[in-house]
């Protein structure tokens, strides 16, 4: 039985003032029956995780320590009390030219040191109107996913490119076959425990009145959420519709 989980993205967004919003989600919900974690800029990390929820950061250097200006170890982000991170999310991939194999080195990275490496995939527009889907995602899986996975140490995120802040989401049909597909291919790889404990989340405009409907699909185990993270009066109702799907 897979915990379900509500994950939100805040990106490079929030000042000090921010955190209000966390209190306002802890109040929303004192003791929610998912997992709810948020990753905040890494500037709020360390007050961040004085709070109630989980807190994860949006990604590590793949290496402990060392000459590496302006970059942050796993092992600094578990030291600020973080429990997972981000990597290879798109925007990542894109405006930092990351590919699968560093993507991996930094799950690996992460995973080294205790943390949930929450590992992102998804295909462009481009690659989805060629009927291409499936392979992107399976080169991504193969070539993101350190050989050391586990149910603890690993959650899969399918992102669509052309979702992400767009407003535009896949069917659900579409959604599922992904989803479904992701689940056979670590189950595949890493066996049914494994392959069948790891939780896969969408991501890609999930909004309070569009988060049911996703969470009714199977395979489906929470969301990844960018904009309707930093609210706590948007991110409140889809950890609802998480409750109670
Ligand atoms: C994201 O950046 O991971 C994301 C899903 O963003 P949004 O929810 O804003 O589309």
């Amino acid at each position: 039985m897979r915990r379900k989980l509500a994950a939100g993205n805040w990106k490079m967004n929030g000042l000090k003032s921010q955190l209000a919003e966390l209190e306002a989600l802890a109040k929303a919900h004192p003791a929610p029956s998912v997992d709810v974690l948020l990753c905040p800029p890494v500037t709020l990390l360390a007050a961040a995780a004085q709070g109630p929820f989980c807190i994860g950061a949006q990604d590590c250097h793949p290496n402990d320590a060392g000459a590496h200006t302006g970059d942050i170890s796993a092992q600094m982000l578990r030291d600020s009390g973080a429990e997972a991170v981000i990597v290879g999310h798109s925007e990542r991939r894109e405006d930092h030219g990351e590919h699968s194999d560093i993507v991996r080195a930094k799950a690996r990275a992460a995973q080294a040191v205790g943390l949930t490496a929450i590992v992102c995939m998804g295909e462009s527009l481009v690659q989805r109107e060629a009927q291409n889907t499936l392979d992107i995602i399976g080169g991504q899986l193969a070539g993101s996913i350190p050989d050391n996975a586990t149910a603890e140490n690993l959650v899969v995120a399918y992102e669509p490119i052309w979702a992400i802040g767009t407003g535009l989401v896949p069917s659900l049909a579409q959604i599922g076959e992904v989803h479904d597909f992701i689940r056979a291919r670590l189950e595949r790889r890493f066996g049914a425990g494994v392959g069948r404990g790891v939780r896969v989340l969408y991501g890609g405009s999930v909004k309070p009145d569009n988060a049911s409907e996703i969470f009714s699909v199977p395979n489906v185990d929470g969301a990844l959420v960018g904009g309707a993270s930093l609210k706590a009066a948007d991110f409140s109702p889809i950890i609802s519709a998480l409750e109670t799907s």
